[in-house]
């Protein structure tokens, strides 16, 4: 089998949900809206490096995101309807901050792979068939 790729992460790959080596490749399984596939074979690496690999993701990308996101919905509900009474104001930031972080799932692995790949570029120990 080939060895690891060598060319950088592409970010625009990442966003595209694809294989930020060689962009071809989805991410996602095959009829999933969360569930990664297994690695790409041209680039021949898996994408889960370790066990618990996306675990990170879920809090460092995920929670940032959707945090970030409550924050401007709170702080347009408290600009344009603060009279809207506090259980309204808060709960629909609240609300809009949770589904934000679940449709934002795939976007926050991508990037979660991005990063490692581009700081901890892959090894043999990553490839797919070794
Ligand atoms: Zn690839």
């Amino acid at each position: 089998m080939s060895p690891a790729p060598q060319n950088k992460p592409n970010l625009l790959h990442a966003l595209r949900l694809r294989c930020p080596h060689c962009g071809k490749t989805p991410l996602l399984k095959s009829g999933s809206f969360i569930e990664f596939g297994v690695g790409c074979q041209p680039c021949n690496y898996n994408y889960e490096r370790e066990l618990g690999y996306f675990s990170g993701a879920s809090w460092m990308m995920n929670y940032a995101f959707a945090s970030i996101m409550a924050m401007l919905a709170g702080g347009y509900m408290v600009w344009k309807h603060s009279e809207a009474g506090d259980l309204i104001v808060a709960g629909i930031p609240a609300l809009f901050g949770g589904v934000t972080a679940f449709l934002f799932i795939p976007w926050g692995r991508s990037l979660w792979m991005w990063i490692d790949h581009t700081l901890h570029p892959l090894t043999e120990a990553d490839q797919l068939n070794p």
